[in-house]
């Protein structure tokens, strides 16, 4: 395949922001790939929202999407 994307980013730890209060605080609860994309399953320490974070290998293009709810209550 052709390149044309960033070069050499493999390894760097993306920063990766709360998309309900902004937080960095965040964990990975996992990983899975789906078609041409690595999704990443996040959690807020801070509030408690979930997210998922898309990331096309193709392209390198990324975005994020709320899952779940922050707070059942
Ligand atoms: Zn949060």
């Amino acid at each position: 395949m052709g390149g044309g994307g960033p070069g050499g980013i493999r390894t760097h730890a993306l920063r990766v922001k709360c998309p309900y209060c902004g937080s960095e605080d965040v964990e990975v609860v996992k990983t899975w790939g789906m078609r041409s994309y690595s999704v990443t399953h996040y959690r807020c320490r801070a509030c408690g929202g979930a997210f998922n974070r898309y990331r096309d290998q193709g392209t390198g293009r990324e975005f994020m999407l709320r899952s779940g709810k922050r707070s059942s209550h």
